[in-house]
């Protein structure tokens, strides 16, 4: 495969990822949500255990739909970038605007996979590295939205990352599964340290296992390199945030973006170490 069809392979593909990415963004934070609901009324005895006759509401249904005129969207409202651009990023039927964030998370993830295949020839590893960098953006969407890193996407990864270095992909296995200790316990000690310290929760759970997961990918001999970025990248934010007028206190910062990019640059790019 040449590298131009390779490299139109992979945007293409990763085109296609963004809309799914996207999908899931908006829709499993709801799912949680209602599933935590659902939950709470039925141990507070407010819910019969099988209520049934509920609308579905899942990665599939309902059909996507505009949220201001409720009208469906067809097949060709929803092809990547392209509808997006073709309808003047409004909706087709009332005119409501569609936000930008759906063809940016394409674009990102098109643009991501054609690095990818820059640096990385043909083959599972390739693949595999894709499919870790759309989890990374579902991740990274869902956490500045709504501050959650869900278990749901970070344990696929973490078992993605040992599976791909079951044969020492990217590093062997060996330090993969050190590495996804040691991230685990590195920013749990510092979750600890500063809860007692502080009295308040500096991390979520989630980034906990965000970093967990990157270990497996990285290996824990580039742990400190990928926290280290992580740190830089947070405290850049967060002096771009408040230049910007935007109070810490009121709105803080995920972690898990800045986790999320820093360990995707040191996986993706070879050379970096
Ligand atoms: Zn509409």
């Amino acid at each position: 495969m040449t590298l131009s069809l390779w490299l139109i392979t992979m945007c293409g593909l990763g085109l296609l990822a963004g809309s799914v990415v996207n999908c899931v963004t908006w829709r499993l934070p709801v799912m949680l949500q209602q599933q935590a609901q659902r939950e709470w009324l039925q141990l507070s005895g407010l819910l019969p255990p099988e209520e049934k006759g509920q609308a579905r509401f899942n990665l599939f249904l309902p059909r996507s739909c505009c949220p201001c005129c409720r009208s469906p969207l067809a097949f060709y409202h929803t092809i990547p970038l392209l509808s997006w651009l073709l309808l003047k990023g409004r909706c087709h039927r009332c005119q409501h605007r569609i936000s930008w964030r759906y063809p940016l998370v394409e674009l990102v993830a098109a643009l991501c996979s054609g690095w990818i295949a820059y640096c990385w020839p043909p083959g599972e590893t390739a693949f595999a590295l894709a499919l870790s960098t759309w989890l990374l953006i579902a991740l990274t969407a869902i956490d500045i939205q709504h501050m959650q890193l869900p278990d749901l996407l970070t344990l696929p990864l973490l078992w993605l990352g040992l599976l791909t270095n079951l044969k020492g992909a990217l590093v062997p296995l060996n330090e993969a599964v050190i590495g996804a200790v040691a991230g685990y316990l590195s920013l749990w000690l510092l979750f600890w340290g500063f809860k007692l310290a502080t009295g308040k929760e500096g991390l979520g759970y989630g980034d906990l296992k965000l970093l967990a997961a990157l270990g497996a990918w990285c290996g824990w001999q580039r742990l400190p390199t990928l926290l280290l970025y992580a740190a830089f990248m947070g405290i850049l934010a967060v002096l771009l945030l408040r230049l910007a007028g935007r109070s810490m206190q009121d709105n803080p910062l995920p972690f898990g973006p800045c986790l999320a990019l820093s360990g995707w640059w040191l996986l993706v790019t070879p050379s970096v170490t």
